[in-house]
């Protein structure tokens, strides 16, 4: 019989119940015993469901307050020194408030201290914290929370499979910090690692665990050879532990590590057969005939319901050929995807029978189970043929195929990603139009989100403000925004995104083709979630979507007011994306929409306009050799989004993080006349990319830093844009904040300008 099992499911509960929980145990309205209380509910429950839908084992170890990857890390002790936990790590016990400071910077108990860093988590949206590294680390058994779910579990009656972050990907994400950090080997501490995953392994035996998952995303990336020895000692010497391993891969194929995964030394092997569905074939030819194949066929990473009649198709010859040796998953842990779609009641009938979340994908992976074992139900049956019927809706749908998207997808030229003329020239005619000085300053687009917009923002939303009124306040906010930027000085204005919830749900809201949930909610890091639209059909504008506002704050001033709007690539990699055709021409069709907005807001007598695109370089795949097939589509989405405007009209972009090396030919190919970037915190050593680059457009780089309460001082933004001038000719800077302001308040915000406003004043005299 085919196994089925996920590699993990979601933990912030279906209403968020463990957000809820951590945020009040943070403020103090709930204990600690009331927050371990609803850890355990959901931990019960999740199982629950794992057991219900029918899988063969409920999964343990996919839990955290926080982060997996940081559990790991209290696991192997790995707490800095900062964090002054020395008894609790002597006593092999690190508390959940060290967790939490080490997340957080503080917790209810314990002194507060400054936080671990936290990144991208593979080419997801969820964010981890990376383990810190340093030579003389020593690791020890520092938490018994795996082993108390584990009990927890089995009281409960469950059969058991344990999930762990495996020891190289830990190491991977890891980073060498302090003294020396540059040149330290991280593998150097893998010995050390692997004797307390050894210890681990042991004590799960003891408690009757059978089989424990070891997650190794990172043999989907490009490996050093030195990594991929460490694969082979560390899984030879894990080997003797007693318990079997399941060695799971996901994100991406295996490509050339596929013989150094394949032959690893552990019971069976994990394979992402979405992403890389190839491999399996391949893999299936070199398996050691004791060894099983966990398939990861229905996908972890999106929100569409599963093909299960092609699947079978595919599989029924493997299930005959492996037997028992196959099982079945999602290709990843679902902690990426929403948890239960029957909450979304008032999502239409249609478009939800075209959707799975977690707890659809467990039925899912049972069914396809059932079904390749020829054990179907009738129920089963109603349930197939339920699900077959929905897909040939979906493909056959209107509401997905939009005839005039596709032939006027069909009409795009080359020519229409050019501007007319390059930029030196465009320059001239812009300079000569906006007569602006040298150092312009500008912000980056939001400005304080005050709690009485976001009032009045709900209201209108709940059909308690109507809509005359909701306009007449939104505009009475951007006339403030506008008195406050002249008053200011400010050279080039913005309308200040009062209107806007979020960057690319506005959007979404005002397209065709994007759908809402109401709890699609993903874990985007702690207890923050994102709810990302659904991206579900050909993706068309019915009406312009911004031009009143610009319209109506350009109409105040007589400085020019800078349009404002996300870019293709950003709001594609925010949202769950349609499967059933390329990312690339899902992208092209929103840039051609943002296109006609672009028009419109020149028609409109705008002159400048900036689309953001803060995503672009996390759409990067995980392997290099793919890179430049990504960065080709992306860049001529956004240029086909810009190119339509005259040469007079000056196109901004905007992206907020802090490594353009390795893709600074793509962010000069976008050939936007000005980029404002994020750079304070980096010394301006990030324009040194651009300069040996010689990128030749203009550059905002970001002077101060918006994620920090502090007013910045005129010297400190005068010093970081002389820096700026070693590296670029100055009569291509501009001056402006990181990043846009909305998370701040009024009273940080307009000291911080006014000293920025200073601060090019200065220059100006200068140059
Ligand atoms: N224009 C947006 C803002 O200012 C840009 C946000 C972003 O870069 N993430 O808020
Ligand atoms: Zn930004």
């Amino acid at each position: 019989m085919t196994f089925t099992h996920v590699l993990g499911y979601p933990r912030i509960g279906a209403d968020r119940e463990l957000k809820k929980a951590t945020e009040a145990y943070w403020k103090g309205d709930i204990d600690r015993e009331a927050l371990e209380a609803e850890g355990r509910a959901l931990r019960r429950r999740h199982w629950a469901d794992q057991r219900d839908a029918g899988l063969d084992v409920v999964t343990v170890g996919d839990f955290a307050f926080y982060d997996q990857v940081l559990n790991v890390s209290l696991l192997l002790g790995a707490v800095p020194a900062r964090f002054g936990a020395e008894d609790e790590l002597a006593r092999g016990e690190v508390d959940l408030d060290t967790a939490f400071r080490m997340a957080r910077g503080r917790a209810p108990s314990g002194e507060p201290a400054a936080a671990c860093e936290m990144t991208k988590y593979f080419d997801t949206n969820y964010h981890y914290l990376v383990p810190e590294l340093h030579p003389e680390q020593r690791f020890r058994l520092a938490s018994s929370r795996l082993f108390d779910e584990v009990a927890e579990a089995r009281a409960e009656g469950h059969a058991v499979k344990v999930a762990l972050t495996g020891p190289l990907t830990w190491l991977w994400l890891g980073k060498g910090r302090g003294e020396h950090a540059e040149a330290f080997d991280r593998l150097a501490l893998l010995d050390g690692v692997l004797e307390v995953y050894g210890q681990v392994l042991a004590r799960l035996a003891e408690q009757g665990v059978e089989w424990v998952q070891l997650d190794e995303p990172a043999l989907a990336q490009d490996l050093p050879a030195a990594w991929r020895q460490a694969y082979e000692r560390a899984y030879h010497r894990l080997q003797a532990a007693p318990v079997k391993l399941l060695l799971a891969t996901y994100f991406g194929g295996l490509g050339d590590n596929l013989s150094l995964a394949v032959d690893l030394p552990v019971d069976a092997l994990h394979l992402d057969a979405v992403r890389d569905p190839d491999q399996v074939e391949r893999v299936v030819d070199r398996l050691l005939p004791h060894k099983a194949l966990s398939l990861g066929v229905i996908d972890g990473r999106n929100v569409w319901r599963a093909d299960l009649a092609a699947l079978h198709d595919r599989l029924a010859p493997l299930a005959a050929r492996l037997g028992e040796r196959l099982w079945l998953a999602p290709s990843c842990s679902l902690l990426h995807v929403p948890v239960d779609l029957a909450a979304e009641t008032e999502l239409d009938a249609e478009l939800r029978s075209w959707l799975a979340f977690a707890r659809q994908k467990l039925d899912e992976t049972v069914l396809l189970g059932r079904a390749l074992d020829a054990r179907l139900s009738a129920e089963d049956e109603a349930r197939l043929a339920e699900a077959a019927a929905a897909l040939a809706a979906r493909r056959a749908s209107p509401r997905i195929h939009r005839p005039a998207v596709a032939e006027r997808l069909a009409a795009v030229t080359a020519a229409d990603s050019e501007r007319a003329s390059p930029y030196g020239e465009r320059a001239r005619v812009q300079r000569c139009r906006l007569a602006l000085p040298l150092f312009p300053t500008t912000t980056i687009g939001s400005f304080p989100q005050t709690a009485e917009i976001r009032a009045a923002r709900r209201a209108h939303r709940h059909g308690e403000l109507a809509d005359a009124d909701y306009q007449a306040r939104m505009e009475a906010e951007i006339a403030e925004a506008v008195r406050r930027q002249e008053a200011l000085g400010l050279d080039m204005l913005v309308h200040g995104e009062a209107e806007r919830n979020d960057m690319v749900e506005y959007f979404g809201e005002r397209l065709d083709g994007f759908a809402f949930t109401r709890f699609g909610w993903v874990q985007s890091y702690g207890s923050r979630c994102v709810k990302p639209p659904i991206l579900f059909g050909d993706v068309a504008r019915p009406a312009a979507m911004t031009v009143r506002w610009s319209e109506h704050a350009q109409s105040l001033t007589d400085k020019p007011m800078k349009g404002m709007l996300t870019g293709p690539v950003t709001i594609l990699q925010w949202s769950f994306v349609r499967d059933d055709q390329p990312r690339a021409a899902t992208c092209r069709q929103i840039a051609l929409a943002l296109r006609d907005e672009v028009a419109d807001l020149e028609a409109a007598g705008i002159q400048a306009i900036q689309i953001d695109e803060p995503a672009l370089r996390e759409g990067l795949p995980l392997r290099r050799a793919e890179w430049q097939g990504y960065l080709d589509w992306a860049v001529d989405c956004f240029r086909l989004s810009a190119a339509v405007v005259d040469d007079a009209t000056q196109i901004h972009t905007h992206m907020c993080y802090s490594e353009f090396n390795d893709i600074i030919g793509a962010i000069a190919a976008l050939d936007a006349d000005v980029i404002t970037i994020e750079t304070s915190r980096s010394d301006m050593e990030l324009l040194d990319a651009f300069r040996d680059f010689a990128y030749p457009n203009e550059i905002g780089p970001g002077v101060y830093d918006i994620h920090s309460p502090n007013i910045p001082a005129v010297d400190w933004m005068v010093t970081l844009m002389d820096k700026a001038a070693e590296r670029i000719p100055v009569e291509r800077l501009w001056v402006n904040p990181d990043c846009g302001l909305k998370t701040r308040g009024w009273a940080e915000v307009e000291p911080a300008l006014a000293n920025m406003v200073e601060a090019a004043r200065v220059l100006r005299r200068r140059h």
